[in-house]
């Protein structure tokens, strides 16, 4: 006869224990409340992620409590941007010049994001399970989850379970949610260098026919770099045989020597630019956050951002109310209302980001001229600063973003 489970009870049991499910362990235990979090992985690696965070993402972290936490684990601030045309750079531009109060973007290596974070969470009192894999979610007023570890089986009871387990969410299934793909348009590759000789306080960005880099600095010459491209270019470029060629491919787009002694520090890996997301958020006392509840095209490098203002909305929902029945309706309309202004903002940008041929160049062209004209475009030209609440991302806006309402 198998051993019977241990269990525990818990106000909220936080299923996996990375950006989106630490942080939001870390704050709900902070207002006081018992939580539990559930995560498979031992050590966090190198899996080519989001590590870039928009100022109002910044900001989201401060309204959280958390900048400080992922500022001391080294996340380097970028308050300058440059872009490159043709290997010449332009003036920087500085975060500061748009709002004084502004915080800048911030570059962090995920793996010691993570770990900032669940070790925040445990000084916070979450007691964490970990490495420990949620393998069945039993749906009643209290879910109850059913938990495998290295010392056996577990049974954690809460008032609320918070579904933080990625992309290939298994919480999504759990409730009953449709996963929806959005159309792949292109493909993202990523790759760690070291040995960068670009200004370690910029966001460096590059476009070339066909395709664009971003690079963010780390400090001391290491490097996060983004490689957009259509998928036939990707795909001669996959591999760990291909990496020289993927650097040679960046180096190609800066000043000559910035790339010339760089060497990858992690893996390369390609991944298809489409936003996944669940049609629902909640059901029951189950709920889901970051990446589970739907992941935004990284070439805009919101994911991260995402969680922090999911974590954000969820405490200030529960917090609010004793009702949890009503917070969480409240927490899923906020989140789909946000969320969807940037899966429609990505989808207009995309292909300015990288199309080919004289259409595409002619889309360029009139989106420059909207910036000259409103270089707010109406709000959507801040995104990066200020995030997407309050805006809204209908036909109007779409026109006014893409210069179609411009006369001639
Ligand atoms: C190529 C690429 C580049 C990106 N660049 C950027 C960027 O520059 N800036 C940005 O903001 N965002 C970027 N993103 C997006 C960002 O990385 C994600 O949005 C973010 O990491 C999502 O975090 P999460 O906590 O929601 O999910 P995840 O990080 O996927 O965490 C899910 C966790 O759940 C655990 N888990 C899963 N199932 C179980 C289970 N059954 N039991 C226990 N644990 C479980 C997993 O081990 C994992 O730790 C990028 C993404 C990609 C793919």
């Amino acid at each position: 006869m198998s051993k019977p489970a241990t269990t525990i009870t818990a106000d909220v049991a936080v299923v996996g224990g990375s950006v989106a499910g630490s942080s939001a362990a870390a704050v709900l235990a902070a207002a006081g409340l018992e939580v539990v979090l559930i995560e498979r992985e031992t050590h966090f690696r190198d899996r080519v992620r989001g590590e870039s965070i928009h100022p109002w993402g910044v900001s989201q972290l401060q309204a959280l409590g958390l900048a400080d936490v992922v500022r001391s684990a080294g996340a380097q601030p970028l308050p300058f941007t440059r872009a490159y045309t043709q290997r010449v750079p332009s003036e920087p531009s500085n975060w500061e010049s748009i709002d004084p109060r502004l915080p800048s973007e911030w570059a962090i290596y995920h793996p010691t994001l993570q770990t900032a974070l669940l070790e925040h969470a445990q000084r916070s009192g979450v007691r964490i399970l970990h490495p420990a894999r949620v393998t069945h979610l039993q749906r009643e007023r209290a879910p109850q989850l059913e938990i495998s570890t290295e010392q056996g089986r577990v049974s954690v009871q809460a008032r609320l379970v918070v579904g933080a387990d990625g992309r290939h969410s298994a919480a999504r299934r759990w409730i009953g949610a449709n996963t929806i793909h959005d159309p792949v348009h292109h493909q993202v590759g990523g790759c760690l260098l070291d040995e960068v000789e670009l200004a370690d306080d910029t966001f460096h960005v590059a476009n070339f026919e066909g395709g664009q880099v971003l690079l963010f600095p780390q400090g001391n010459g290491r490097a996060r770099t983004y490689l957009l491209v259509l998928e036939p270019f990707a795909d001669r470029l996959r591999g760990r045989q291909h990496v020289a060629e993927y650097i040679a491919q960046c180096a190609g787009v800066f000043p000559v020597g910035a790339l010339q002694n760089a060497r990858a520090a992690g893996p390369l890996a390609f991944f298809p630019n489409a936003d996944v997301w669940s049609d629902r958020l909640h059901a029951g006392r189950v709920v889901l956050i970051g990446d589970a509840a739907g992941a935004n095209d990284p070439s805009g490098g919101h994911g991260l951002s995402l969680c922090f203002r999911d974590v954000r909305e969820l405490r200030d929902q529960l917090l609010n109310t004793s009702d949890w029945d009503r917070a969480l309706p409240a927490y899923a309309k906020q989140r789909m209302a946000y969320y969807s202004v940037l899966r429609t903002y990505m989808q207009w940008m995309v292909p300015l980001y990288i199309g080919v041929g004289p259409e595409a160049d002619a889309r360029r062209a009139r989106n420059a001229r909207a910036s000259q004209a409103d270089p707010t475009l109406g709000g959507f030209g801040r995104l990066l600063a200020y995030g997407p609440d309050g805006l809204t991302a209908d036909e109007a806006a779409r026109r006014h973003v893409l210069g179609e309402d411009l006369d001639g």
